[in-house]
């Protein structure tokens, strides 16, 4: 983490669990743990599935705890049964949501096209995105992560303005260690966050490149976390699996505070 210039951000992404009063048990569960801690050195949000919301920004109001959704559509309204629009998750008092998450393309048909049309609705609706990109295990084998993360990252960041970066935090999740227990060493998730960077420089400045928040995502846990977050170009983390434990997600959010 480089906090001169960018904040550093722990987000949980809760995945399809917990009903909207074990929302309410887990959001106080976290706020107890961080009671009396000084969190003012990093950003902490929790992405809950879409019937937890109301639930989950009620129990968090006046705590550091900012809620996030895990997906949105990228129409405002319309004919599209089952899906949330970004313009109602802000009327619900959500801030961020997960753009692009793995699980979206490799279970729900998400490609780099739908992502950006997504990205592009949220900040146009006054969300802060949480953009994942990442590469799968066959293509860290065939040393085209780089090329990967670089395409998925220019093809999602497409018509966003430098202004808009601002609003942007992406998620370096290489897909092999989600969920998995395997977590990348934290030099690969350091080199990958970096190339993320460059691309960002490229794209805009080395100002907004430096900016800009890029977390690691994959299997991070309380035990691991230390480690990856003392690498300068990791910012945070996006945390599965170990944000449904209240101690462990509070340990990841006091070693990035
Ligand atoms: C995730 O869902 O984004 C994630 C990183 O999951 P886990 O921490 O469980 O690997």
């Amino acid at each position: 983490m480089n906090k001169e210039f960018r904040k550093a951000i722990i987000a949980g992404n809760w995945k399809m669990n917990k009903t909207p009063a074990e929302a309410v048990e887990l959001i106080n569960a976290i706020k107890a743990e961080l009671e009396g801690k000084d969190t003012s050195g990093c950003g902490i949000i929790a992405c809950v599935p879409y019937v937890d919301i109301d639930a989950a920004v009620k129990a968090a109001a006046g705590s550091p705890i900012e809620i996030g959704a895990e997906n949105c559509h990228w129409e405002k309204s319309g004919a599209y049964t089952g899906e949330i629009s970004a313009d109602m998750l802000v009327a619900c008092g959500v801030n961020y949501v997960i753009i692009g998450h793995s699980e979206r393309r490799q279970y729900f048909g998400e490609t780099d096209v739908t992502v950006n049309k997504r990205v592009l609705a949220a900040l146009e609706a006054g969300l802060k995105v949480i953009l994942c990109v990442g590469e799968l295990l066959e293509e860290r084998e065939q040393g085209i992560t780089a090329e990967i993360v670089s395409m998925q990252t220019k093809i999602a960041l497409m018509g966003v303005t430098a202004e808009q970066m601002k609003n942007i935090i992406i998620a370096y999740e290489p897909v092999w260690a989600i969920g998995t227990g395997k977590t990348a060493t934290a030099d690969q998730a350091d080199e990958v966050c970096g190339i993320i960077r460059n691309v960002v420089a490229g794209l805009y400045c080395d100002c907004v490149a430096k900016a800009t928040t890029i977390q690691y995502g994959g299997s991070m846990n309380a035990k691991n976390c230390e480690e990856l977050l003392g690498k300068e170009n990791v910012d945070g983390g996006l945390i599965g699996g170990a944000s449904l434990k209240a101690p462990d997600f509070a340990t990841i959010i006091n070693a990035a505070c």
